[in-house]
């Protein structure tokens, strides 16, 4: 219609042709693993990124067919990123720390047709690759020499090199025009029960996240920034940073596969990053490195912490000793991830360090293009009271509405998604997540929020990890135990660790007993698995 505002399709490859031609010179760095660290500039990704999308087209991979990464945080990956989704293409991202049996299963469940996979990887790829019917091209993200070191050419399973692929191309490309609402990637959720299950993010939810991940109350990403995304590109697209990074023109350190304290701190200071992003674990490995060789991490700004709650002492460590603003962020595969970001508002100014840590280390307030609200049981929306507890559901624009392949029920309630978290909502908006639904301890009929106990915990100088599990109990039918791990040297006893709660929580909310170990299991995107210790210590406050 005439008069009105022109319709553009919203593509992730014109976030990449902004990025060409609005920063061509803006660097993206990467260690790779060959060893060494490579450098070039977001114009020289885009022509690389059009030859990956002519040697996709090439290998036979049609529109909405399904190609595989196994890959680190690198500029290869980022390249793949756009090329196959810009071919019109899905990019469907392998978590590499999954079970290679899962891997097979996903692979299988999403036809993929192609695996691009990283050196580290080759074992993996000899592994699962006799299980992959569909995969009929295997190729090495590296060049002719490290494909001749690390496979042998007389080998039953051909496998080509990236590079010879792109070079092999000119990158004289259109981007195709094709509807918003097409695949862009696919990545499947961890599935701590039952097998795992695909959120396909389509090109508008991509772009319109990216926009969200750019506000200045969430990463709030600039063309004077240098973003570092530790979160890996195998899970949940890196929190959407490669694409973000572009759109606002922001330079991109992409660490690869060392994500030790030492590595990080290093990487960061020589490029100057000012923005970095990762799980709490990670984080902690940075802080106990900078702590133990007093290094002050001098040139970044922002923290941005999620996947697991942000515990205070993180928060105040990255504050006081570093200068560095946190941004704790919470989301999930299914909300691709971001949906909620905690920053003061004006109203908080104003307030003491403490009232402003609480509200700090809630995981935050939602962006414009997404909805939340907690409910009861039977589905009634509760109170923003910042004390009621409800299932916390979403809608917007970058949730999905159904899993991947289709055909299963729709997870939707009302036109909602539930995620599967109990959280509250203060009058302001913050929502605080306090369990996942199945990990709530129920007290004799009171809810007990296992994240609030674990957080006490950590808040105890000789406290490295701990986990909040409910277990049987004669009379109240649950109770709260931890399972923590010490710091190395700490001879600290359950008895001085439940003391230590004392005026800080309800009475009746404190832990029954505490165990000390030695390490938590972990699962494949880096959180605590509870059902294990639930089995374990069913019975630890029960005698049948
Ligand atoms: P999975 O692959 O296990 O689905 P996700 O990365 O999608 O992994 O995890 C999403 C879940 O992680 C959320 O539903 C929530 O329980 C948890 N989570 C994410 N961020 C936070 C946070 N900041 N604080 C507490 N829990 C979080």
């Amino acid at each position: 219609m005439n008069g009105l505002m022109m319709h553009q399709q919203l593509l992730v490859s014109s976030i990449l042709a902004h990025a060409e031609r609005h920063h061509p010179t803006t660097e993206v760095v990467s260690v790779r693993c060959e060893g060494d660290v490579h450098r070039y500039t977001f114009r020289d990704m885009a022509h690389r990124s059009r030859q990956v999308a002519q040697a996709v087209e090439a290998l036979g991979v049609g529109p909405g067919d399904r190609v595989a990464t196994l890959a680190w945080n690198g500029y290869r990956h980022v390249e793949l990123y756009y090329g196959v989704s810009g071919a019109g293409s899905v990019l469907h991202t392998l978590n590499p720390r999954l079970h290679p049996d899962q891997l097979v299963w996903i692979i299988n469940n999403a036809d993929d047709s192609v695996l691009f996979f990283d050196l580290t990887f080759v074992d993996i790829v000899r592994q699962i690759a006799p299980r992959v019917p569909s995969v009929r091209k295997f190729v090495l993200l590296s060049d002719a020499e490290h494909l001749g070191a690390a496979w042998p050419a007389d080998d039953d399973l051909e496998v080509a090199a990236y590079e010879d692929l792109v070079e092999a191309q000119d990158g004289v490309y259109t981007w195709p025009a094709f509807d918003e609402k097409q695949a862009a990637s696919l990545c499947y959720t961890s599935g701590t029960t039952g097998h795992p299950k695909g959120a396909l993010y389509s090109h508008r939810s991509t772009v319109l996240h990216s926009y969200g991940v750019a506000l200045p109350d969430s990463m709030g990403l600039s063309a004077r920034d240098v973003v570092m995304p530790v979160v890996p590109m195998f899970h949940v697209n890196a929190w959407g940073i490669p694409y973000a990074a572009c759109l606002t023109g922001t330079k991109l350190v992409l660490p690869g596969k060392d994500l030790s304290g030492a590595a990080l701190i290093t990487l960061q200071e020589a490029e100057g990053v000012t923005i970095s992003a990762s799980v709490p674990t990670v984080w902690q490995g940075q802080l106990d490195y900078a702590r133990a060789n007093g290094i002050t991490l001098s040139g970044l700004h922002r923290a941005v912490i999620g996947g697991a709650a942000c515990p205070a002492w993180m928060l105040r460590e990255l504050r006081d000793v570093h200068g560095v603003r946190v941004i704790h962020g919470w989301g999930m595969t299914e909300t691709s991830p971001m949906g909620a970001a905690s920053v003061l508002k004006l109203c908080h100014e104003g307030l003491n360090p403490e009232t402003q840590e609480a509200v700090l280390t809630k995981q935050g307030r939602t962006l414009f293009g997404m909805d939340l609200k907690i409910t009861d049981d039977e589905g009634t929306e509760m109170p923003w009271d910042g004390r009621t507890p409800g299932h916390l559901m979403v809608r917007g624009h970058w949730v999905i509405n159904g899993y991947y392949p289709p055909g299963r029920p729709s997870p939707l309630v009302d036109g909602w998604f539930p995620t599967g978290d109990v959280a509250t909502i203060d009058p302001e908006g913050f929502m605080q997540i306090t369990d996942r639904s199945k990990d709530l301890i129920k007290s004799g009929g009171e809810w007990i929020s296992s994240i609030e106990l674990e957080n006490l915990a950590m808040d105890h100088p000789e406290i490295e990890a701990a986990a909040c599990i409910g277990v049987r109990h004669a009379k109240w039918d649950e109770r709260p135990i931890l399972v923590a791990v010490r710091r190395p040297g700490s001879t600290l006893t359950a008895e001085e660790l439940l003391g230590s709660f004392t005026g800080k929580i309800a009475k009746w909310c404190v832990p029954d007993d505490a165990v000390f170990v030695d390490a938590l299991p972990m699962g494949a995107t880096g959180k605590i698995l509870k059902a294990p210790l639930r089995e374990q210590y069913r019975k630890r406050l029960t005698k049948d």
